[in-house]
């Protein structure tokens, strides 16, 4: 989806940033390969303590890469800063899934005495996207890490200047070749996914890239590969629902990184006796997000991250339909020049014009929501499962058997009631139904898939 390297910063392009070379690939991977089982017999206590003096690390110089995401990304400052918390506190998370995962069980029953081990991989890669350049990558580092695993990290080329500051810390704390830093695009990414000697692979992106990923290493059967893409995701309000609250978190969940976020709020399904109102309030609502720029506190709506992204929401902006906000992709704000937009909001008022809508089975990326109106439950449940993709959904209601009704039927990873579709915390896993990911959420939990179970039974005489 993104793909190019870009030396300015999108909320100002007249501020040069760092220019960032691709690493060669061969070198790491042979590092990784070398370092693996030195760091996974460290065993675990060993491998946690040398993770917390990371953590430290990086907690020093948190206010320093917030300000680097804002810069390299356009995501206004307090979300940057809300990423750096999320990143921390992912330590402490993976420690505890450590605990939960990671230790052998004693298998009851057989003939003899006997356990399940969970063995590390070897090295693993772990590609990461532009609109969260640490938080998710993060998010498969850590348990790669205390599983056992070596670990190179590939981020975007839009998030390679924050990405290196990162790894600094982590190569700091960690013996040579356990954590490293490869920097590139698709040529850099995919060599290192297809190598024999790589083990498994941590991918968040778009799908079409992790297709292309999931085809070329399909024959390699024992390689672990866990894919986060992308999402379509959509607030329902129910006739019981609470509107102004719906409207609110549609806005917050369409603004939010300027609609860049997989879980972003690109749909919302209105009950037919809602609609009208929830609509005004919508309108409203989306007029509290004025852009400005990234780096300031105040500022609620970030850039769109390059041109390419902008000249697409300039393109969709233009492709009709019935607008209730009519958005906007301004070359400049306040005399900065940047890839600055508001917010759009496109309706569509009667199901079948709903279920024809051309854009259901692609992510736009950016502040435009579309507004489906359905008449009941069947055109609910309908409108919402209409996408190939399956990541999100959150329904506004004040019965609980109702939400269990209608959630039942939603083909989604992660369900909510009352609260925006982008809040997804840390403390729950996370994944994707459909072409949203392929079984293996990340986020809580994520430790199980990055090492291998091994059944080990003691006969007699072994003691
Ligand atoms: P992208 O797919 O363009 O790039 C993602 C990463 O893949 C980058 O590091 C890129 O350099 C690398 N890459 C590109 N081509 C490659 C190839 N052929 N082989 C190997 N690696 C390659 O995605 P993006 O624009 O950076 O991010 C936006 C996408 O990510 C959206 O689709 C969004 O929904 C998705 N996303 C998903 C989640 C989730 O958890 N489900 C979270 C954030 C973003």
């Amino acid at each position: 989806m993104t793909e190019a390297w870009q030396f300015s910063s999108p909320g100002n392009l007249n501020r040069q940033l760092e220019r960032i070379e691709p690493s060669a690939v061969e070198p790491a991977i042979a590092a990784a390969t070398a370092a693996w089982r030195g760091w996974a017999k460290l065993g675990l206590t060993e491998r946690i303590d040398r993770l917390k003096a990371v953590e430290a690390g990086l907690r020093e110089i948190s206010e320093q890469l917030a300000m680097g995401i804002a810069l390299e990304t356009g995501k206004p400052l307090t979300e940057s800063r809300g990423e750096l918390g999320a990143v921390l506190a992912k330590f402490a998370l993976t420690f505890e899934d450590a605990e939960r995962y990671l230790s052998r069980e004693a298998a009851l029953g057989g003939p003899f005495p006997a356990e399940v081990r969970h063995l590390s991989r070897g090295p693993a890669v772990v590609i990461g996207p532009f609109n969260f350049p640490l938080h998710l990558a993060n998010g498969a580092i850590l348990p790669h890490l205390v599983a056992g695993n070596t670990v190179i990290f590939k981020p975007s080329p839009i998030g390679a200047i924050v990405a290196k500051h990162y790894a600094e810390v982590f190569e700091q704390h960690l013996p040579a070749g356990v954590f490293q830093v490869v920097q590139g695009g698709a040529d850099e990414g995919m060599s290192l996914c297809t190598d024999d000697r790589v083990r498994a692979i941590c991918f968040t992106g778009s799908v079409g890239v992790g297709r292309a990923i999931a085809i070329a290493v399909a024959g390699d059967f024992s390689k672990n590969l866990a894919l986060e893409m992308g999402g379509k995701n959509a607030l329902v309000l129910l006739a019981d629902g609470d509107l102004r609250a719906a409207a609110k978190a549609a806005a917050l969940g369409i603004c939010a990184t300027a609609g860049q976020r997989c879980n972003s709020t690109s749909r919302a399904i209105i009950h037919a006796s809602q609609f009208d109102r929830f609509c005004e309030a919508l309108k409203e609502e989306l007029g509290a997000y004025q852009p400005g720029d990234p780096c300031l506190e105040t500022t609620t709506l970030g850039t769109l991250v390059s041109e390419a992204a902008h000249q697409r929401y300039a393109t969709a902006l233009q492709s009709g339909g019935n607008w209730l906000v009519e958005g906007a992709a301004m070359p400049e704000w306040n005399g900065l020049p940047g890839y600055y937009v508001k917010p759009a909001a496109r309706v569509w008022k009667s199901f079948r014009a709903g279920m024809q809508c051309p854009h259901l089975a692609n992510e736009i990326f950016a502040p435009l929501i579309d507004v489906f109106l359905a008449e009941n439950d069947d055109e609910i449940i309908a409108l919402h499962n209409a996408t190939p993709f399956g990541l999100t959904a959150s329904i506004f209601t004040s019965s609980r058997a109702r939400f269990e009704e209608i959630g039942s039927e939603l083909r989604v990873g992660n369900l909510y009631a009352n609260l925006a579709t982008t809040f997804s915390p840390s403390t729950l896993p996370f994944g994707g139904l459909g072409l949203s990911g392929n079984g293996k959420p990340t986020s809580r939990g994520f430790i199980r898939f990055t090492s291998d179970e091994q059944a080990v039974q003691f006969g007699n005489d072994c003691t």
